[in-house]
C-alpha cells in the first residue's frame, strides 16, 4: 500500500479537490489519504480559540460562521448537490458550537487541541463524501481514536505501539482499498485530542506509512519537488531528484519549510521512500528522499529561518560553570518548548538563536530568575551547505551580521532582517 498526503494548499479550493480526485483515480494500490486543513483553516481556527479563551463567544462564533462560509463555498463549487457536502460537515460545526457556548478556556494547549484539530475533520469528511461521489468508493476514518499519542498538547508526540494495533486493524484493507485520514491530529490514551504540531500532516503521514507497512509516502505540494532554495526568496533555484534521508533531515531542521522535522525518522525506521511531488503536475517525478543515493548533492542548499531572537544571557552571580548553566538554560528553554537554532558560548555568557513564538516571552521570564537576559529580535537564519566564498559573499554582503558560524562544508550566518 502507499500513502499519499495533500497539504492545506491543495484543498484549498474545489479545483484542488477535483485534481485529488483525478490523481487518485490514476492509482490502482491500496491506497491511505492524509488531508490537511483546507487552505488558511488553521490560522483561522486559531483566531476562533483566541476568543473563546478571552471569553468572548460571539466573537469565536463569529469567526466560526466565516470558517464554515469558507467550506459552503468549496462545497457549493465543488458538489453537484452541495446539500450533500454541507449535510457531512454539519454534526461537525453543531460540535464546536456547543464547546465555544459551554466551555471554559482554562488551559490554552488543551483547548487549541479539541477546537484547532476540527479543521482537518472537516477537510476529510469534505474530501471523503466528494470521492465517493465521483466514484471512487472509500472509508473515513477518525484518527482521532487510531493515533495514541502522549499528552503534550499542540506538539504531541505518537505512540507507535499502541497505534499501531489500532490503526493496523481499522485499516486492514479487507473491505476497502482507500483510506481517508486526517493529518496533524490524534488523541491521548483518554481520549482528549491532540495535534502534532504546526505543519504536523507531514509527521502524519510518515507515521501512518510506517505503521502500515507502506511501500512508499507521497507528500503533493504546491511545488515542482525539492529545490536548492526557496523561489520564492532566491534566483536560479535547482531542483534536487534524489536526497538521502541525513541531507532531508538537515534541511528541515535548518528550516526549510519543505517538510516538517519530524518527518523523516518514522521513514527511515523502516527504510521507506518518501517522494515530493508537484500537485499541479502530477505525471512529474519531483523528488525522492531514500537511504541512499546514486550521487551527492552538487548544488549550494540555502535555507532561510525567519523571524528569529538571539537570547544572551549571563549569570548573575560570577560563578560561571558552563555545563551547569547550559542544562539550566535548556532545560527551561525545552519546558516553554523553543526550538533552539544555533548556539555558542563564551567565558562568561551562552547566546542562543530561536524561533520567535508566543512561548518565549515565558521562557524569558524564567531565565531572568537566575540568569540576566538580554535579547535580539527581528532576525533571519541563513544557513548554506556547500558553501563557497563567493556564494556566502553574495548573501551577507552589506548585511549585519550577529553570530556566524562556518565549517568546511557549511555556514549559518544570523541576519537582521532586511
Ligand atoms: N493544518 C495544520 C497546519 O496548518 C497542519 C498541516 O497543515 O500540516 O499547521
Ligand atoms: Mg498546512
Amino acid at each position: 500500500m502507499k500513502v499519499y498526503k495533500f497539504g492545506g494548499a491543495s484543498v484549498r479550493s474545489a479545483e484542488g479537490i477535483r485534481n485529488i480526485a483525478h490523481i487518485v483515480s490514476g492509482v490502482n494500490d491500496q491506497l491511505f489519504i492524509v488531508v490537511s486543513a483546507m487552505g488558511k483553516t488553521t490560522n483561522a481556527m486559531e483566531v476562533v480559540l483566541d476568543y473563546f479563551m478571552k471569553a468572548n463567544h460571539q466573537a469565536s462564533l463569529d469567526k466560526l460562521t466565516e470558517v464554515e462560509t469558507y467550506h459552503h463555498d468549496i462545497i457549493t463549487e465543488l458538489f453537484a448537490q452541495p446539500e450533500t457536502g454541507k449535510a457531512a460537515i454539519k454534526p461537525l460545526f453543531d460540535e464546536l458550537r456547543q464547546y465555544i457556548t459551554n466551555g471554559i478556556g482554562d488551559d490554552y494547549d488543551r483547548w487549541y487541541d479539541r477546537l484547532v484539530s476540527y479543521g482537518e475533520v472537516i477537510s476529510t469528511k469534505i474530501v471523503s463524501v466528494f470521492l465517493a461521489e465521483s466514484g471512487i468508493d472509500n472509508a473515513w476514518l477518525d484518527l482521532r481514536q487510531l493515533i495514541v499519542t502522549d499528552s503534550n498538547y499542540r506538539e504531541a508526540n505518537v505512540r507507535m505501539d499502541e497505534s499501531q494495533i489500532r490503526l493496523q486493524q481499522a485499516a486492514d484493507f479487507s473491505k476497502n482499498r482507500i483510506y481517508i485520514g486526517q493529518g496533524f491530529i490524534g488523541a491521548n490514551i483518554k481520549g482528549d485530542p491532540t495535534t502534532l504540531g504546526r505543519e504536523g500532516s507531514d509527521y502524519s503521514a510518515a507515521v501512518v506509512g510506517n505503521l502500515l507497512n507502506a511501500e512508499s509516502v507521497t507528500i503533493w505540494k504546491d511545488v515542482p519537488g525539492i529545490l536548492n532554495a526557496d523561489p520564492r526568496i532566491f534566483e536560479n533555484t535547482v531542483h534536487i531528484p534524489e536526497l538521502t534521508y541525513l541531507d532531508a533531515v538537515e534541511l528541515a531542521y535548518s528550516g526549510a519549510q519543505i517538510i516538517h522535522p519530524k518527518t523523516i525518522k518514522p521513514l527511515e525506521n523502516k527504510q521507506i521512500p518518501l517522494y515530493v511531488r508537484p500537485f499541479g503536475s502530477p505525471t512529474e517525478a519531483g523528488s525522492v528522499i531514500k537511504a541512499t543515493t546514486e550521487k551527492p548533492i552538487e548544488v549550494p542548499i540555502l535555507i532561510l529561518r525567519k523571524n528569529q531572537v538571539l537570547v544572551t544571557i549571563r549569570p548573575r552571580n560570577f560563578s560561571f560553570v558552563l555545563e551547569e548553566s547550559l542544562s539550566k538554560a535548556f532545560a527551561v528553554m525545552n519546558k516553554h518548548r523553543l526550538k533552539v537554532a544555533m548556539i555558542q558560548s563564551s567565558a562568561i555568557s551562552i547566546s542562543v538563536c530561536v524561533d520567535n513564538t508566543r512561548y518565549l516571552a515565558g521562557a524569558l521570564d524564567e531565565l531572568g530568575n537566575d540568569f540576566k537576559v538580554t535579547y535580539n529580535d527581528g532576525l533571519e537564519l541563513l544557513t548554506i551547505r556547500g558553501l563557497n566564498d563567493e556564494i556566502v559573499e553574495k548573501n551577507t554582503t552589506g548585511r549585519t551580521c550577529l553570530l556566524t558560524q562556518r565549517t568546511r562544508r557549511s555556514g549559518r550566518f544570523l541576519m537582521k532582517e532586511i
